[in-house]
């Protein structure tokens, strides 16, 4: 097969989208020059900004690393990884995260739930979440990036969610009626409070397929496993109910991602009140933040269990 650009023979990838087939090389030059669009469409970063990329240990956040060193921006990049505790998973997550990190030069900082709180997200089986912790997990994570950027001087974050992630999360927080997490999965959200960093998300308009394929032509370190937690995970069965949409209608999930964006989130302007969490003085919509709250229900697990 033939490559459409190049000319030469080798393609591994059909765009099926662009009706392309593409060979490794120019697949790689595709990828960054739409990662850089998306970046520049939205403004993504100023001269200057210091930008904490959350590496998570898998394929999205390996690919944004690699891709945003490569387009020569002009901003300070540094990698953070949250080591969630998770038995049999996140130390790895955290020893991929740092072999990047330092293939690429630059800086890594790690910030330890056990070490900072004394507990893991495992304590969650002990709680009414049972099985279900991606949720609270979540909220954990989005506030440990804010606590991290904020401690490395970084004013913006950068994370790797990808068309697939987004488009999964705006349809299952919509059918199960969670619409404030609709509206805050924007390519570029802005701090909720003076101190904070903003969030930004490079790969928001990227299919998952081809971010897997750009961090697998770059060879970049991935952990292999998915995370223990994540069988029966809501997000997933989306992904597997948008993929069969998908073979019918080639370009379903820009279609979906197009309409949740233009037509949807302006509807559904996130307005809760807020104040300061009373714990970590950070915003939250009531006296604790849901971070505080979920870190206080590990906590009492683990004392009532006696885990270690
Ligand atoms: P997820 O919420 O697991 O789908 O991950 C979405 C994005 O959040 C990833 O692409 C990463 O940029 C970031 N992320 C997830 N987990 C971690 C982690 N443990 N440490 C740092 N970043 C993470
Ligand atoms: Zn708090």
């Amino acid at each position: 097969m033939f490559c459409t650009r190049c000319k030469k023979e080798g393609a591994v990838i059909r765009i099926a989208y662009s009706k392309e087939y593409l060979c490794r090389d120019c697949f790689i030059v595709f990828f960054n020059h739409k990662v850089k669009r998306e970046v520049e469409k939205h403004k993504m970063f100023r001269e200057g900004d210091v930008v904490a990329v959350a590496l998570s240990g898998g394929k999205d956040s390996a690919s944004l690393l690699h891709s945003l060193k490569s387009m020569g921006l002009n901003v300070e990049l540094k990698a953070i990884h949250i080591n969630l505790g998770i038995s049999g998973y996140s130390d790895e997550s955290e020893k991929v995260s740092r072999e990047l990190a330092k293939s690429l030069d630059i800086e890594f900082t790690v910030y330890d739930l056990r070490r900072e709180e004394g507990v893991s997200v495992d304590f969650f089986k002990y709680t009414p979440y049972k099985r279900k912790i991606c949720s609270p997990c979540g909220v954990i994570k989005r506030r440990s990036f804010e606590i991290l950027a904020k401690r490395i001087g970084a004013n913006v974050v950068a994370t790797g969610h990808n068309l697939d992630d987004v488009v999964s999360i705006f349809l299952s927080n919509f059918f199960s009626g969670e619409f404030s997490y609709i509206s805050s999965l924007v390519p570029v959200q802005q701090p909720l409070m003076e101190g904070l960093p903003r969030k930004v998300r490079p790969l928001i308009r990227i299919p998952e397929m081809e971010v897997s394929l750009y961090a697998f032509y770059n060879n970049l370190p991935v952990v292999h496993k998915n995370c223990p937690h994540s069988s029966g995970n809501t997000q997933n069965r989306y992904k597997k109910m948008i993929a069969l949409m998908e073979e019918e209608e080639p370009s379903f999930k820009f279609k979906v991602y197009s309409v949740f964006r233009k037509k949807f989130q302006p509807l559904i302007k996130d307005e809760r009140p807020l104040t300061k969490c009373a714990r970590c003085g950070l915003p939250s919509s009531g006296n604790i933040c849901g971070y505080c709250k979920k870190i206080e229900m590990l906590k009492s697990v683990k004392l009532i269990k006696h885990i270690s």
